[in-house]
């Protein structure tokens, strides 16, 4: 028994030491799993966006879509200096580890092949709920390095859902936010395109 007891304290004391060692030690859970979350949203709205300009065609869509790819980059980087293991890797054009994600993914499609105005509204939809996640995100971190790809994104996100509204407008179209509330919808809809910092 005593010998067990011994035993038992030499495996804690490794598996401490283990931890300790990690490069994700100084990540929380809820930091872990905004970036695993985050990482297949950027990804949701690039395969939404490049399906949409193989259908229609408009260059907005093929625009936004690079620009998700920097950000699904950008939340890469941070998965890897963080060790923490990629919940996109090997995955295809619309595929999801994220169950949630890749039903709404599924519902979303199905919406925009409806029509052009569908398409865009969809659009709208991903970038409004983009900046209503974030905003959640920034509550569980203090680190610069998080913070300041949060940052990138959301600036990303409001440049998005301007060049989605400005051509649902011009086409005689609406959008009514479903995630953030109309107060701050409409003040990034009436301001200018930003500058967004590079991550
Ligand atoms: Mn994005
Ligand atoms: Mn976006």
């Amino acid at each position: 028994m005593k010998k067990l007891l011994v035993i038992s304290i030499g495996l804690l004391g490794l598996i401490s030491c283990k931890k300790d060692d990690a490069p994700d030690a100084t990540l929380s859970e809820k930091e872990k799993t905004d970036l695993i979350f985050l990482r297949e949203e950027e990804k949701l709205a690039r395969d939404v966006y490049d399906h949409c300009y193989e259908k229609y065609g408009l260059n907005v869509f093929n625009n936004i879509s690079s620009s998700e790819e920097t950000h699904f980059s950008n939340v890469l980087t941070l998965l890897q200096k963080y060790g923490i293991e990629d919940p996109a890797a090997n995955k295809l054009p619309g595929e999801f580890s994220n169950a949630d994600l890749q039903q709404l993914y599924n519902d979303l499609i199905q919406q925009a092949d409806v029509s052009l105005m569908a398409a865009l509204q969809v659009g709208a939809t991903i970038e409004d709920m983009d900046i209503s996640d974030i905003k959640l995100f920034y509550a569980n971190t203090t680190l610069p390095d998080l913070i300041s790809v949060y940052d990138a994104l959301t600036c990303g996100s409001r440049n998005h859902l301007r060049s989605f509204m400005s051509q649902i407008k011009s086409a005689g179209g609406t959008y009514t936010p479903q995630y953030i509330n109309q107060t701050e919808f409409d003040a990034i809809v009436n301001s200018e395109k930003e500058q967004c910092p590079a991550n």
